[in-house]
């Protein structure tokens, strides 16, 4: 036997875990699983290294508390939104702004990937490129490992393969039920005749809607996300909260230039335009499968916000260490025993309860009308700091969160209490998870 050579029974090229993909969420955990000394290869469609696409925001106080503040390439204090219709009387009371109080950040996503990168190359990741399609079990000196064939034929084999392929997952295994919400936009970086927000500002909803019609606000409403850049640059962007199907861009692109125009704002010049789309109201992976799923692909993105990073930051070590003390505890272990130490640490009961009172919300909130839907964000954001600031994290016990929720109801308008009470379609079932979550 050379030293290269596999021990008697064990396929060549084993690796403790196979991740799959090269998005925030597949570096996180490659990250993660390599310093707990296993060893890993990441098995990517797109080098590594390639610029993501989409640009990643998040609480100051969240990043702050994961000790990454570095990270950020714009940070505001002057954070605000707003739930006033706009209409007529600017005096109206309703229209001033809710001041957020909290700092916000965009991160630097060059300087984040790089963050994860180095890491995965000091810690041994091994890289490899191909698209993954298909995955079956096979022997590993009596144990189920996992092989991962690529589109030209190659394959690898792995204890574990972890799926981070994004929301339509290559591997991971989802419950149907019935059709997905998506959280739709339609942005735009760059220059602007005036400023479209107030110098240094960050508006993280912007729901005024006064260059609407009195017919077009009757259909699914739409607010504005934006930000001062600095140095003349912004980034405005028009998006629907959750819709099943989403609001086609054409909409929301016609919606923004809208909006513009009521503010006498005209786009100067076009730097970058988003077009976002990404499902809010995943059903929970079925977490008795042989291959882990982390990040989209394992419906980690937070019904209520559509946020993801500061949940894969948070929560990959502890998922991580799960799958790496399963396998010191049996090193021959199989694919579905590392796969359920994984599930188990990502998804814990009261995460899932967590999940379903969020998707029950969102279910709520998706039924609401536009006036309906600003005066619940002006009480969800007029709640104790740590209350809003929790729930949109997802850093409060079951507990907290259903305090922070009852509250809501009992300093909400009876428009906002009427609209909660009433249960339509698969509300009743969705809340009822609470109590009995699935997995
Ligand atoms: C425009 C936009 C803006 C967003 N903004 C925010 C935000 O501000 N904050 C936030 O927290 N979240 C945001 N999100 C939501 C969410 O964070 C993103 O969708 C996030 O990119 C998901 O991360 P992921 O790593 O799970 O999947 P992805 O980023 O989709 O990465 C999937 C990876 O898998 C690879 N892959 C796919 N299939 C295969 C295969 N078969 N074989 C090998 N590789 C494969 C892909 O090439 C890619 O590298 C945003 C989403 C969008 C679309």
């Amino acid at each position: 036997m050379t030293p290269t050579d596999p021990p008697a029974g064990l396929p060549a090229g084993l690796v403790d875990g196979l991740v799959v993909g090269s998005g925030p969420a597949a570096l996180a955990m490659a990250a993660e699983l390599a310093e707990q000394g296993l060893a890993v290869a990441v098995l990517a469609a797109a080098d590594p290294r390639a610029p993501w696409p989409n640009t990643y925001g998040i609480w100051g106080e969240e990043v702050d508390a994961l000790g990454l503040g570095h990270l950020l390439e714009h940070r505001w204090s002057h954070t605000c939104s707003y739930f006033g219709s706009g209409a007529a009387d600017p005096a109206d009371p309703a229209n001033a702004p809710t001041l957020h109080g909290r700092d916000y950040g965009l991160f630097d996503k060059a300087r984040l990937q790089q963050f994860w990168l180095e890491r995965c190359t000091a810690a041994g990741v091994q890289w490899r490129q191909g698209l993954a399609v298909s995955w079956r079990a096979v022997d590993c000196a009596g144990a189920a490992c996992s092989a991962v064939t690529t589109a030209a034929g190659e394959q690898l084999v792995a204890r574990l393969v972890v799926d981070a392929s994004g929301h339509e997952p290559v591997f991971v295994q989802r419950p149907d039920e019935g059709p997905v919400a998506g959280q739709a936009a339609y942005g735009v970086v760059g220059r602007f005749s005036g400023p479209p927000v107030e110098p240094g500002q960050f508006v993280l909803m912007d729901y005024r809607c006064d260059h609407l019609s009195a017919a077009e606000r009757l259909e699914p409403p739409t607010f504005l996300y934006a930000m001062d850049l600095g140095e003349g640059r912004f980034f405005v962007e028009e998006t629907s909260l959750a819709l099943a199907p989403p609001v086609p861009y054409a909409t929301l692109k016609q919606r923004l230039e809208r909006r513009l125009a009521h503010r006498s704002v005209r786009v100067e010049q076009v730097e970058h335009e988003e077009f976002c789309l990404f499902p809010m109201n995943l059903p929970l992976p079925d977490l008795h499968q042989p291959v882990l799923g982390f990040g989209g692909a394992a419906s980690m993105v937070h019904p209520a916000s559509g946020y993801l990073v500061g949940a894969l930051l948070r929560r990959a070590p502890a998922v991580a260490a799960a799958v790496a003390a399963a396998l010191r505890a049996e090193p021959a272990a199989d694919s579905l025993q590392l796969a359920q130490a994984g599930w188990r640490a990502l998804w814990p009961l009261e995460l899932r309860r967590k999940h379903a009172l969020y998707q029950f919300g969102l279910e709520k909130l998706m039924r609401f009308s536009e006036p309906q839907l600003r005066a619940h964000f002006a009480t969800f954001f007029a709640l104790p700091e740590a209350q809003w600031t929790g729930f949109l994290a997802n850093t409060v016990s079951v507990p907290e969160l259903v305090a922070a929720m009852l509250r809501l109801f009992a300093t909400a308008p009876w428009s906002v209490k009427a609209g909660l009470m009433g249960m339509q379609g698969r509300e009743l079932a969705l809340g009822l998870r609470l109590l009995r979550p699935v997995g």
